[in-house]
């Protein structure tokens, strides 16, 4: 059996476009994780080079709602046939409380509108957005992927209740199925390959934003108001906006963290297998061509997730030495990125990043950190020639 993989991360700028186009035995299977960019009209033809008219997409997958990593969905649609879209399925009043933080910021920055309005169009009725681009949905899969937790004994009733309101909400959008995080038997479900496997990994939110969500509620109630109010625009006048924005800010780090892991990689550890990489990046220092014949096949995309906080050879359990290329979460982010859990391993490590972008990223630090800790930092940014490219031969 010949398996190749071209693992693409697209120069979109700020954002995340991600590819992957598989060929088992001339068979052809593509897959996508994240597709958005600040910069949509740069976006929009780097996603329209990416694949031809009418080419099927097996699977896409949405590490989570915010802008730059959906707002090229569109063209995607419009140019592809998208068979599944797998998404992180949220807990009932989590969605209600992400509504509420993108309506607040459309409210308080009208220039935000047309952005966060995508966000809360994919976040509350997926099924629309097919819709609107005329695509037949009838013909998507929504594939929701459930908070992960450790042991059912971890369920009280309040988090299972949350749950089957979500379960309920998912059921609505057509034809859908919903699976469990990090289950193998469950990834099986989403393809067919005997050598190769995508592993979801929704990580369990609902501690952490336990207290946001009932300062939430303290507030509404006294102003008599509900949960399910965050989702109707008509409520977030000037005053609301302003007290919701404090409620928001007493979370510590951010509510948009919850980003959606997927594992990409080999079913079984490979001994040798070819990975070549490709970078065009024209920068002198980065600027090469060559082959890693130690190096993992397997990817984490991380989408803006927070890999400060869980050691992820815990998380991943075993597919953890399978990883070569690690995704770095959050565009560079200091905030984001902790090496010790890839210590001493000659990683290599993509960076999607504006150039000039506002939000200073990526952080210097976290690029000093891969470079000690032996890893390789790939920048990708708007520059057509930062795309970067792994081919693998299994
Ligand atoms: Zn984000
Ligand atoms: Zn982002």
């Amino acid at each position: 059996m010949s398996h190749k993989v071209m693992r693409i991360f697209h120069p979109v700028g700020q954002g995340a476009f991600y590819s992957e186009r598989h060929e088992v035995d001339g068979q052809k299977f593509n897959i996508v994780y994240d597709c958005g960019s600040f910069n949509v009209r740069h976006g929009t033809k780097i996603v329209e080079e990416a694949f031809v008219a009418n080419e099927r997409i097996d699977i896409l997958f949405i590490s989570h709602f915010d802008f730059d990593h959906i707002s090229l969905l569109q063209t995607l649609i419009r140019r592809s046939q998208i068979r599944k879209i797998v998404l992180p399925l949220l807990h009932e009043d989590v969605r209600f409380a992400l509504s509420g933080y993108y309506h607040c910021r459309m409210a308080r920055n009208h220039s935000m509108q047309p952005f966060a309005e995508k966000s809360l169009q994919l976040l509350n009725d997926p099924r629309s957005v097919f819709q609107d681009e005329r695509a037949p949905c009838d013909q998507v899969e929504f594939v929701f992927v459930r908070p992960y937790v450790e042991s059912e004994a971890e369920h009280n009733q309040e988090r299972r209740d949350q749950l089957n309101a979500a379960e309920e909400f998912a059921s609505r959008q057509g034809r859908n199925r919903i699976i469990n995080s990090r289950s193998e038997s469950d990834a099986k479900s989403l393809c067919s390959f005997v050598d190769w496997m995508f592993l979801p990994y929704n990580m369990d939110y609902f501690n952490r934003n336990r207290a946001l969500v009932q300062n939430l509620i303290v507030w509404l109630e006294q102003n008599h108001y509900s949960l399910e109010d965050l989702n109707d625009g008509q409520f977030f006048d000037r005053e609301h906006c302003k007290q919701l924005a404090g409620i928001y800010k007493s979370l510590k780090g951010s509510i948009n963290e919850n980003s959606m892991l997927l594992f990409s990689g080999p079913l079984q550890q490979q001994n040798q297998c070819e990975v070549s990489i490709m970078c065009h990046s024209l920068t002198p220092s980065w600027c090469f061509r060559g082959h890693l014949l130690s190096c993992q096949p397997g990817c984490l995309y991380s989408g803006d997730f927070n890999l400060k906080q869980e050691s992820l050879s815990q998380s991943y359990g075993s597919y953890f030495d399978r990883i070569g290329t690690v995704q770095v979460p959050h565009h560079g982010s200091e905030h984001s990125f902790d090496l010790n859990n890839f210590y001493a391993r000659g990683m290599i490590c993509p960076v999607s990043y504006g150039v000039n972008n506002r939000f200073g990223h990526p952080d210097w630090t976290v690029i000093d950190d891969i470079v000690h800790a032996g890893g390789y930092p790939i920048g990708v940014t708007n520059d057509r020639f930062s795309e970067f490219k792994e081919e693998i031969r299994l």
